[in-house]
């Protein structure tokens, strides 16, 4: 898209996999910005790159949208970096927990291995999950 190109918000929304209402919502809580275009909402590319972090940190999946809004607001409070690393642990762990999903159903998907408790490599798998679980439970 060019520099200046308006993007409204139905194509947004499927390019997002999002509905409408749901980008709205985010305009009405403060989450994103968009401009009027003969009284319809549309993107310019900022609008479509904050989206992009927004729906980066949302799917990211341990971000309330009160913090989503915090860290991704044009005038970032001083609170803003402490709260992002706050996040980090929790993140690195929903990241390992999702790198790991992905491997067995990726396995079970290629392999036709109907019991994957009884296959050798997602055994192997299992093993260092069940020691992080465990880990983590003895931690908090
Ligand atoms: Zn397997």
């Amino acid at each position: 898209m060019a520099e200046d190109d308006l993007v409204p918000i139905g194509r947004v929304a499927e390019w997002f996999g999002m509905r409408v209402p749901a980008l709205r919502y985010y305009e009405d809580e403060g989450l994103l910005t968009t401009r009027r275009r003969n009284g319809r909402r549309h993107f310019d590319r900022d609008d479509l790159r904050r989206l992009a972090l927004v729906r980066t940190y949302v799917e990211g999946g341990v971000l309330s949208l009160d913090e989503v809004r915090e860290l991704t607001s044009a005038e970032p409070s001083t609170g803003a970096r402490l709260l992002a690393a706050r996040h980090l642990p929790a993140l690195e762990e929903h990241s390992f927990s999702a790198s790991s999903a992905l491997r067995l159903l990726r396995h079970h998907v290629e392999h036709d291995q109907p019991d994957q408790l009884s296959c050798p490599r997602c055994a192997e798998e299992l093993r260092e999950r069940l020691v992080r679980f465990t880990r983590r439970r003895r931690d908090t």
